[in-house]
């Protein structure tokens, strides 16, 4: 399970080990992609003022549409986790705050949980999202499709004249001028 209670955890720590399904991660309604299989692996534990801690790993397959030619294609994401969460709503102390910078120069994110209770899984979506790339292709070499016919030019080809001979009919006076000019 990904959703832990505070209570049962301690300063010792809590292995945690959990295949990832859509559900459990929240992606109903999810449209950026699908999850394909992943893997949770780490250790949670309670620290001072209910200060929780994970580390571990996100292994997971992400499923994606290529944005240039619509190929779906698969994104594997590897990557390590060390996050705190802190009970919402608790006042940091001012004596406190040293501290708190020496967290943020460990690089290390900080979220907030409510009711006592931290959802792993809403923590997973995230890491998914952070982690999606920019600019989604299935290749950096993908061809896309093709303008005119919209064949998949990675996988087919047409006889589609090259884009930049389609001329913009409002300049065609302006063309006209040009020619007569040059001749
Ligand atoms: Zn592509
Ligand atoms: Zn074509």
């Amino acid at each position: 399970m990904l959703v832990l209670s505070i209570r049962d955890l301690s300063a010792e720590g809590k292995p945690i080990d959990v295949p990832l399904d859509p559900g459990a991660v929240h992606l109903e309604g999810e449209e950026e992609f699908t999850l394909e299989g992943g893997r949770l692996v780490g250790r949670i534990e309670k620290g001072e003022d209910k200060a929780i801690h994970f580390r571990g790993r996100l292994q997971a397959r992400l499923g994606l549409l290529c944005g240039r030619g619509l190929e779906p294609f698969v994104k594997e994401l590897d990557e390590d986790l060390d996050l705190f969460f802190m009970p919402r709503g608790a006042q940091p102390d001012p004596d406190e705050e040293e501290q708190e910078v020496e967290l943020s120069d460990r690089d290390m994110v900080v979220a907030y949980y409510d009711h006592d209770r931290i959802d792993l899984g809403e923590m997973v979506r995230e890491q998914m999202h952070l982690a999606l790339p920019l600019r989604r292709l299935c290749g950096e070499d993908c061809r896309g499709l093709c303008p005119s016919c919209g064949v998949n030019r990675n996988t087919g080809s047409c006889d589609c004249q090259p884009t930049e001979t389609v001329e913009d009919e409002r300049l065609a006076p302006l063309r006209k001028i040009f020619d007569k000019g040059s001749s």
